[in-house]
């Protein structure tokens, strides 16, 4: 029997071991127990060895838990963010109360963290905003700023990159009499489903234009086609300091 043995029978559980082992054995000599037990447990530095390696093997189970966990959260918040990102906000509105400020889907405050809105504050005062959307020309624009000019009425048109370029002369007297000319894209697509970089060149390309045909830069006004967006387009537009304007 080594010094090591013994140390393993005096120490920690060891009398209790020596109990259970001599009951095992159906030993009654104390000898033969222990040499059994001997036997049955390793020399100690062999027993430090796996006592180590236990130790080893729960710490990379709990790294391994935690990595996981970890993992998941992250997936998560990611799966989420996306999703939060890219769902598609259909723009409309109701009317609970006739002569008051509608109701949108999507609360006024929301789109505000946006540079985003459906109405405006007036101190109080009765204020309608009168828009209209142009993404080609069809023989009714002149007649509408006709009667615009004879009510004094000041409005916005939205108009997208193709109608300025082939109607200068009507674009020119919207901004002659007063009206402002808001952004509805270069081509008019589904602004929700472009990446960052197209939806930023979908809005250059018209104020590019808009530049070249009135002289000056053009009003940030932007306006979706369909009024169909997502929050990537919301935090693309307040990048490109454009304010997202829906129709009420
Ligand atoms: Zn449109």
């Amino acid at each position: 029997m080594t010094k090591t043995h013994k140390k393993i029978v005096a120490h920690g559980c060891g009398d209790f071991l020596y109990a259970i082992n001599r009951i095992k054995s159906g030993c009654r000599n104390r000898k033969c127990a222990k040499k059994s037990l001997i036997q049955k447990f390793p020399p100690i530095d062999d027993y430090k060895t796996i006592k180590f390696r236990q130790y080893n093997t729960e710490v990379i189970k709990i790294k391994k838990c935690l990595f996981t966990c970890l993992l998941g959260v992250f997936t998560f918040f990611v799966v989420f963010t996306v999703y939060a990102n890219t769902k598609v906000i259909y723009w409309g509105v109701y009317y609970p109360n006739p002569g008051y400020i509608p109701i949108g889907n999507v609360t006024y405050d929301y789109l505000s963290e946006y540079d985003a809105f459906y109405h405006g504050f007036a101190n109080g005062e009765k204020v309608l905003y009168l828009t209209f959307d142009a993404g080609y020309e069809d023989g009714n624009t002149e007649k509408i700023l006709d009667s615009l000019k004879e009510r004094n009425v000041p409005a916005t048109f939205f108009l997208t990159g193709n109608y300025i370029k082939t109607n200068p002369e009507i674009t020119k007297r919207m901004v002659n009499e007063g009206h402002i000319v808001g952004n509805h894209t270069m081509t008019h697509p589904d602004m929700y489903k472009l990446k960052s970089l197209d939806f930023a060149s979908e809005l250059e390309k018209v104020e590019e234009i808009y530049k070249d045909v009135i002289g000056f830069e053009m009003p940030k006004y932007y306006r979706p086609p369909a009024c169909a967006f997502n929050e990537q387009n919301l935090i693309d537009a307040k990048a490109l300091k454009v304010l997202m304007i829906c129709k009420d």
